[in-house]
């Protein structure tokens, strides 16, 4: 099946795209491996005709949003976001109205329409740089509560509204079980996703995101390490080190959703052009700017 793809991918014209979170099957086949706005980028500067994103639905929206002329397949239909679906746009003009108009700023893990609604997106890497660029005081943070509340705490000088949502893998990390994993191993280093709650994230030596996570196991100056998000890092995370050990918290940290995309799902998304992406045009054009302001902050 391995070879059919390599042979499928070359009469498309089509590039794989794979999150680091996906299964080691799906990662090891694919033409770039990446956080979800990284590989949104790579999406957009491909000259391939069509991409396949092994990943979940508001990442393969966030390409199609970026590359809207191409044509972009989510290997399995029902791959979606618990967190991205805690928000809708309904609630959040709700809430801004209650609020008093503040600045929407969403995490990239929103559906488009939530995007069409949000003044500048952010990502677990710049949420801080994002939030302290802006002028305004009065922020709502979308949908991640434990990112936002990571926000809160580095930028003291804005009043920060946090949205009621949750990463289920990450939320259901705890202290206890870091706290077991530090007894079996104090000399390793701790590195969490800010998606973590509080209590773990206090504990850590290094919080950010998954690709930040991976260059600090990388480039530390240690052996071992504790790491605090979804198993499939450590796919890269053996790839790229040597002599490193890893041992990730919780039995917990699974992204189901994450590991729906099996090699046959890639298979037939590639030979069957299924399941594509479309999305209402003036949404996709909403949910453009919001992305669009997040990188020229990026080059500031
Ligand atoms: S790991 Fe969490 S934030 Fe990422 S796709 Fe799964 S549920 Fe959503």
């Amino acid at each position: 099946m391995k070879s059919e793809i390599e042979v499928l991918k070359k009469q498309k014209n089509a590039v794989i795209l794979a999150h680091y979170y996906e299964r080691s099957e799906i990662q090891e086949i694919a033409d770039f491996i990446g956080d979800s706005l990284a590989l949104a980028q790579i999406a957009k500067d491909t000259d391939a005709d069509m991409i396949v994103f092994c990943g979940v639905k508001f990442m393969a929206e966030t390409a199609k949003i970026l590359s809207p002329k191409k044509k972009v397949l989510l290997p399995v239909f029902d791959a979606g976001c618990p967190m991205a679906d805690m928000a809708t746009k309904e609630a959040v003009l709700k809430k801004k109205e209650e609020l008093g108009n503040p600045v929407v700023v969403s995490y990239v893990n929103t559906n488009a329409d939530v995007k069409s609604v949000s003044d500048i997106c952010c990502t677990s890497a710049n949420a801080v740089n994002v939030v302290q660029s802006l002028k305004e005081d009065k922020i709502l943070f979308v949908p991640d509560k434990n990112l936002g509340e990571y926000v809160k705490e580095n930028v003291k000088d804005k009043d920060v509204y946090l949205w009621d949502g949750y990463c289920p893998t990450h939320e259901l990390f705890s202290l206890k079980e870091l706290e077991n994993l530090k007894k079996e191993h104090p000399n390793a280093r701790v590195a969490v996703h800010p998606e973590s709650p509080k209590a773990v994230r206090d504990a850590a030596d290094f919080i950010g995101s998954t690709s930040g996570i991976i260059n600090y196991a990388q480039n530390e100056d240690a052996d071992e390490f504790i790491i605090g998000t979804e198993e499939g890092v450590l796919f890269e995370l053996k790839r790229t080190t040597t002599d490193k050990q890893f041992y990730i918290i919780g039995k917990s940290s699974i992204c189901e959703n994450m590991k729906k995309t099996k090699i046959e799902d890639l298979y037939n998304a590639l030979k069957l052009e299924r399941y594509e992406i479309t999305l209402d045009r003036e949404i996709m054009e909403k949910a453009y700017e919001p992305i669009k302001r997040m990188v020229e902050i990026k080059r500031v």
